[in-house]
């Protein structure tokens, strides 16, 4: 009974995506907490158990709330397939273990969300799995990584924290020459903004923590690609290692796709105007904003990307001491370093998410303790630039 229409627009892909109804004809999907299923026989629950009959067996494997997320995202995203996972990075670590073997190698751009690199540069290297880190912005770094056979390609654009564009497509052809698969992973873009599947890569991921649930609730992942490539290599990881997703959390996040097309939107209209505003203050050196043209990547951004995102990253007069000072005088936004909320955030990257990485490799991204990236909610876009205003007037 699932109602699937690739016809769709994303706003009623958003509403009615993979919606199923149980006897009852509820309007708002059902949330399904069950671990396990009852069956009518036990011939009927040897069949299910053999696959010659489908149906839900254990939520290890499948529930149906999950499954109506799952259908949900793989029509907006227009995807063949969709996992769900029990956080963002159950679903980046699942999709860049599953598929390697010890002797496999892996390329990924040095910019990356810090759990992403910690599976990079330590985890997959004690199993035997090569990894080389390359300048993301940079193709000829790019084709001198991927001369040789890769096993799979990890990129984050726009990256973190500095929004940094890396060309999908360009690095979706070197990657396929090398054999590689190309990951994705889309969390700052938002499926709303920016369609890897289309530029080329294999598999996107995401942490549907962000934008998708939006609204700091609760924690999910998401992976997906091609039915027989994740029939393959994901679910039989998924299945065996277990990090499924809980039913009520993808119920919050089911519900929270309904709106996600006008939120995202109106937070990147927000996140531009702030950005300007930013800019234009004495106490600021530079502003990222993938929607500005001063961007250093602006073209491939434009090339990509359909808004500049709900992100912005500025270096303010000073190092930590002041980049403190004004985060402690905001009085409307919070310090927190999670992002893609209602609630505008900001956060100091040296000293919080980007910490894990030493000082050559915070420079190596051009990352420094000037550094504030901000995610911008919706609120109203004036109240927002005149706390900004008044805690950069305090340095
Ligand atoms: C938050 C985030 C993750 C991790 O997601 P969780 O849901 O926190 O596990 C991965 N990549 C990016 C870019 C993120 O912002």
């Amino acid at each position: 009974m699932t109602k699937r229409s690739d016809d769709w627009a994303p706003a009623t892909k958003l509403v009615r995506g993979g919606t199923m109804r149980s006897g009852f004809g509820e309007t708002s999907e059902a949330m399904f907490l069950t671990s396990g299923y009852a069956y009518d026989s036990a011939e009927q629950a040897a069949a299910r158990m053999s696959g010659d009959e489908e149906g839900y067996v254990y939520s290890r494997y499948g529930n149906p709330t999950n499954q109506m997320l799952a259908e949900r995202l793989a029509l907006l995203e227009g995807a063949e397939t969709c996992r769900i996972t029990a956080s963002g990075m159950g679903a980046i670590s699942s999709a860049m273990i599953a598929p390697c073997s010890a002797g496999d190698r892996v390329v990924a751009a040095s910019a990356l969300f810090g759990s992403c690199r910690h599976i990079c540069s330590t985890i997959l290297p004690r199993y035997g799995v090569e990894t080389e880190f390359v300048n993301g912005t940079d193709l000829e770094d790019w084709k001198r990584a991927l001369s040789k056979p890769t096993r799979l390609v990890l990129i984050e654009s726009p990256s973190n924290p500095l929004l940094e564009a890396v060309d999908i497509e360009a690095v979706a052809e070197l990657a396929h020459a090398a054999g590689a698969l190309l990951v994705i992973d889309n969390v700052f873009a938002s499926p709303i903004l920016q369609k890897p599947l289309e530029l080329g890569a294999d598999l996107v991921v995401y942490s549907a923590t962000k934008h998708m649930d939006g609204q700091g609730r609760v924690l999910l992942g998401a992976i997906l690609g091609q039915s027989e490539f994740i029939e393959e290599h994901i679910d039989p990881w998924l299945r065996h290692t277990g990090p499924a997703a809980s039913p009520f959390n993808a119920w919050v996040v089911l519900k929270g796709l309904e709106t996600l097309e006008l939120r995202v939107n109106q937070a990147s209209a927000n996140a531009a105007q702030i950005a300007d505003t930013i800019a234009a203050h004495p106490n600021v050196q530079a502003v990222r904003y993938p929607g500005r043209e001063d961007h250093p990547n602006f073209a491939v951004h434009q090339k990509q990307m359909k808004s500049g995102g709900t992100l912005v990253a500025f270096s303010i007069k000073g190092a930590r001491a002041e980049a403190f000072k004004m985060l402690n005088a905001l009085n409307l936004i919070d310090i927190s370093n999670n992002l893609g909320d209602t609630k505008s955030l900001a956060c100091h990257p040296c000293s919080t998410t980007h910490r894990a990485l030493t000082e050559e490799e915070q420079a190596e991204m051009g990352l420094d303790e000037s550094w504030i990236r901000l995610s911008v909610g919706l609120e109203d876009a004036e109240d927002l630039s005149r706390d900004l205003v008044q805690a950069l007037n305090a340095l």
